[in-house]
Order: structure tokens, then C-alpha cells, then sequence
């Protein structure tokens, strides 16, 4: 367990692939980086099936088994990784502050957030409550996935997460009906091919979700056609939502600038922000690529960043 005060070289917070290639970059560099894994420890690709688009893997590999050796690889260099989730930040002196589960204070010469991105949800009472009652809502089809065998579930969205989600369902269950609000799919040629020509996926193009039923499991979900206005009911048993994530940011607010959405600025071709020996990398600050590749790639960049910053000011 942390100690009150204790401080540290370089603190990295999140632990999707940029939180733990800053941390092999950081540690092999001798800064002795302390890693909090935050509140979904590996990040997005836990929820991920195959990924087959990270190099160095010709088959694909498994998203958690990927994360698994994220973390193996930052811990053969002695990274310090802990459970525990960021709760403030004080970047306002030279040597800055984090409160890790709004009790241990860890300050830290530097700082490298990774914080990812997490799912985003359609926002209906009905959505909610049978999320958070555990009744057949989720974003999550890898996880989730597996209690509808056999079954009949909807899966709202157009993007590649929806059509990588819908895919895996199709496997296990009877029929996936794709809910998606434009005339058209939003993801890559290849992932739109596979849920297209995939005779368990039914397209519900120019559909909107308008009620999630039934009271403490899902027993359907109420559509209305955005073209003709007409509403139907499908029956399913499950629902997943797969509309895209937002940044985890907002513990930063009040000391770095960031968009609308939240995605962190930085000086262009680096991973600074405006606050000395605070960097950024990974998809909380990436509105554009979002792959695990390019976390990586600004994780590195970020520890690099860091040890360059430690240098100017006289830290070894
Ligand atoms: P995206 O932002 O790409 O797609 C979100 C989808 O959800 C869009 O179809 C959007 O519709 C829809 N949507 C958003 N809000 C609502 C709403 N309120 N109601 C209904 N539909 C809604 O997010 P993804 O998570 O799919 O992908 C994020 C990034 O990760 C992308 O860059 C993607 O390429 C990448 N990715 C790559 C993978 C791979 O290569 N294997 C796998 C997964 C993700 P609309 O189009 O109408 O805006």
C-alpha cells in the first residue's frame, strides 16, 4: 500500500496499451514509474474479441490476453502497478499531486494520463435501470455475450464496435438485430462486409431506440422508424449498446484544456500538455484514431516526453 506523501519519479495513470508501453518506455529508463491501473483495469481491450490489426500478431490475439502482456512486459522492468482509481489532481505547484481513491496523496515530478475512454449509453430511464438492476443491458457483448445463447438480442450502433459486437453475438445466438439510426453503417468496408453478409445479423437501418422493455429483465425494444414514423416492438431478451465512448477526463478539467467531448489537447507532435511534466497519450486524447497501435505508439512518445522533461529540471 501507497504511504501517505509518498512521491515518485513518474506516475502513469490508466492501463489500457498506452498506460503500459509509457510504463516499459518509463521503467527501462530508469524512472521507476508507478502505474494506477484505474477502474477497468487493461482498458477497452478487455472488452475486445480478436484483434487482428496490432502488429506482431500475423493470427490476431485476444484482446485480455493482449492486456495480459501489456502488463507482464511493464512488470519484467519493475513497474510498480497498483489497483486504484485517480480521484483528484493538484497540477497547480511544480511537483504535482494526485489523490488515488480519495484517501493516499501521491506526488509525482511527472505525470503521464492514459486515462482511455469509456462506453458511451443511449441515455433512456429503461436503458438504465435494467443495466443497473443486471437485467439483460450492456455494453459490453464479450463479457455479456454468453447469457444469450440460443436467444434472440438488439445491438444499437454503426461503428466498428458495433459490428466487431454484433459479429461475436451472431455466433452465439439465434438472431442479432442491428439497430442503427442512419441509412448507412458508420464502420470500416471490411467489419460493414461481415455484419452485412452475416444471415443471424437482421439491419434495422433509420431506427431509433424508443423504450427498452420489460421490468426486471428485457423481454424487448420498442423502435421507431425515423423515415416512415411508424414504431414496432422486437423481441429480444438482451440489449447492447455499442455507440462509442467518451474520454475519462474530467478529474483534469481544471488544470488542462480539452474539447467538447473531452479529449485532452497537447502541443502539436507531442504528447505535453500546458502544464510542465504532464503529459497526455492514448485515447484520452485521441478523437481521431482511437486504435490500440496509436495508444501505444503516444504511450511511448509520452514516456520519452517525460524522461526528457525529467532531465531539463535536474531529476535522475
Ligand atoms: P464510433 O464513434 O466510430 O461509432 C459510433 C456509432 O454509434 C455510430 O454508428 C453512431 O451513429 C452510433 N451512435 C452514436 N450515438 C448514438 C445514439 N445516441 N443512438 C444511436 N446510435 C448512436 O465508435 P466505435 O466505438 O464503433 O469506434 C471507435 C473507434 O475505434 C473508431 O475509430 C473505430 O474505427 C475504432 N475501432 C476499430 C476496431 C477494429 O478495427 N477492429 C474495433 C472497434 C473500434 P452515426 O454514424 O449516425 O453517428
Amino acid at each position: 500500500m501507497a504511504e501517505e506523501n509518498e512521491h515518485v519519479k513518474c506516475l502513469i495513470i490508466g492501463s489500457g496499451p498506452a498506460g503500459y508501453t509509457a510504463a516499459v518506455y518509463a521503467a527501462r529508463a530508469d524512472m521507476k514509474p508507478l502505474l494506477y491501473q484505474g477502474p477497468e483495469p487493461g482498458g477497452q481491450l478487455m472488452i475486445t474479441t480478436d484483434v487482428e490489426n496490432y502488429p506482431g500478431y500475423p493470427e490476431g490475439i485476444n484482446g485480455p490476453k493482449m492486456m495480459e502482456d501489456f502488463k507482464k512486459q511493464a512488470e519484467r522492468f519493475d513497474t510498480d502497478i497498483r489497483y486504484g482509481l485517480v480521484t483528484a489532481v493538484d497540477f497547480s505547484n511544480k511537483v504535482h499531486s494526485v489523490t488515488v481513491d480519495d484517501k493516499t496523496t501521491i506526488t509525482a515530478d511527472s505525470i503521464i494520463i492514459s486515462t482511455g475512454a469509456s462506453a458511451n449509453w443511449l441515455g433512456l430511464d429503461s436503458e438504465t435501470r435494467l443495466r443497473d438492476n443486471g437485467g439483460g443491458v450492456s455494453a459490453c457483448a464479450v463479457c455479456d455475450g454468453f447469457f444469450y445463447k440460443g436467444q434472440d438480442v438488439a445491438l444499437v450502433g454503426g461503428g466498428d464496435s458495433a459490428c466487431e459486437e454484433a459479429s461475436y453475438l451472431a455466433k452465439l445466438c439465434t438472431k442479432v438485430y442491428m439497430i442503427v439510426r442512419k441509412d448507412h453503417l458508420r464502420a470500416s468496408k471490411i467489419m460493414q462486409k461481415r455484419v452485412l453478409e452475416n444471415p443471424n445479423i437482421e439491419m434495422m437501418f433509420n431506427h431509433q431506440t424508443v423504450e427498452v422493455l420489460g421490468d426486471d429483465q428485457v423481454t424487448g425494444v420498442k423502435l421507431l422508424n425515423n423515415k416512415t414514423n411508424e414504431e414496432t416492438t422486437i423481441d429480444v431478451t438482451g440489449f447492447f449498446v455499442a455507440i462509442g465512448h467518451t474520454p475519462n477526463t474530467q478529474i483534469f478539467k481544471e488544470y488542462l484544456d480539452m474539447d467538447e467531448v473531452g479529449y485532452l489537447d497537447h502541443e502539436p507532435d507531442s504528447t505535453k500538455t500546458k502544464v510542465p511534466g504532464v503529459f497526455v497519450s492514448g485515447d484520452a486524447s485521441d478523437s481521431e484514431y482511437r486504435q490500440a497501435v496509436t495508444a501505444a505508439g503516444t504511450g511511448c512518445m509520452a514516456a520519452l516526453d517525460a524522461e526528457r522533461y525529467l532531465t531539463e529540471i535536474g531529476i535522475h
